[in-house]
């Protein structure tokens, strides 16, 4: 049986979460739903159908396509156009409205890939890997749901001289996820908020499993650890916030850090999910200033610091 895992995005000639040029691989499904997430496509663990209100031309054709009554007529901003009841749409497998659509307005987010397939396509890249120090970044979703695909692939790069970097929000089971977190070169790990309470509030979930993993890579694997530190209005953007994750980040022995300001881009992914963007202090900005005051204060504590994003 070839291994296999949901891709909803794979970006090629990126210049960020790694060096180098890298492709960005995303992997579908994740245990949190942060408010502020800017791949709201990747947190259900199957396909997400999409709708594009700028390519739609109301023909309802995929109404008239969808054999379970998963698409409705409704009128908004004065045009007809097609509103998908997700409860149905989801357990469909057949999908004729996609066939239908005339102009490319529904697209299918998510699909299953082998590791065979998903290394065809990485390996076209490897000379520009290779002649840039960079490689192959796994994000999502949550990539460590999927520990044996990321591992496989990351053993197919290594034997090539190519490194594999992971994004995680480090909620997993750590027995289930040691493969990949052993065969990764790199591990960028979001740390949110120190407070469960918080972190459930923003996020879905409580933090205790985050931390104790966290923990526990800083003890086994502290040389690849850079930590991902969100600033999000309302969350984790003050001063405070800085000096205290670098006081534990600096007690773990953790010297690699790096912030990734605020930003919307994802937002227009939301109206396309038929979903309300769930950020309530999303129209608040994070000063300039503010990022520059946190990046000093986790350098005081002893981390190195970049700016990302
Ligand atoms: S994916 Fe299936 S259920 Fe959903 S709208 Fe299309 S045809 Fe209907
Ligand atoms: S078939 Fe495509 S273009 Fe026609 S209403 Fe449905 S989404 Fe819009």
């Amino acid at each position: 049986m070839p291994r296999s895992a949901p891709v909803f995005d794979i970006q090629s000639l990126a210049v960020h979460d790694g060096e180098g040029l890298r492709t960005l691989v995303f992997l579908q499904g994740c245990p949190l739903r942060c408010s502020w997430c800017s791949n709201p496509e990747g947190q259900a663990a199957g396909p997400q159908m999409r709708w594009h209100a700028a390519k739609c031309s109301g023909c309802l054709a995929c109404r008239d396509a969808c054999t379970r009554g998963a698409v409705m007529a409704e009128v908004r901003d004065g045009r007809t156009v097609p509103a998908i009841d997700r409860r149905l749409c989801e357990a469909c497998r057949e999908r004729a409205c996609l066939e239908r659509c005339p102009t490319g307005a529904l697209a299918l987010s998510g699909r299953a890939m082998t590791a065979e397939a998903l290394f065809k396509i990485l390996r076209q890249d490897i000379r520009l890997y290779w002649n840039t120090g960079g490689g192959v970044t796994f994000g999502g979703g949550e990539p460590l749901l999927h520990p044996d695909f990321v591992a496989d692939i990351a053993g197919r790069l290594r034997a090539y001289g190519v490194g594999t970097v992971v994004e995680t929000c480090g909620e997993w089971d750590w027995e289930a996820a040691a493969p990949a977190l052993e065969a990764a070169e790199r591990i960028y790990f979001d740390l949110k908020t120190l407070g469960p309470e918080k972190h459930r509030r923003f996020t879905g979930r409580p933090n205790e499993t985050i931390l104790a993993n966290l923990k526990r890579l800083a003890e086994t694997r502290p040389g690849k650890m850079i930590i991902s530190l969100p600033v999000i209005p309302g969350l984790s953007d003050t001063l405070e916030h800085a000096r205290e994750i670098g006081a534990l980040l600096a007690g773990w022995g953790l010297r690699r850090a790096r912030l990734l300001p605020y930003h919307r881009l994802g937002i227009g992914k939301y109206e396309t999910l038929g979903r309300a963007y769930p950020h309530r202090s999303g129209d608040r900005d994070v000063p300039p200033a503010l990022v520059v005051a946190m990046q000093d204060a986790l350098i005081s504590a002893g981390l190195t610091v970049t700016v990302d994003g």
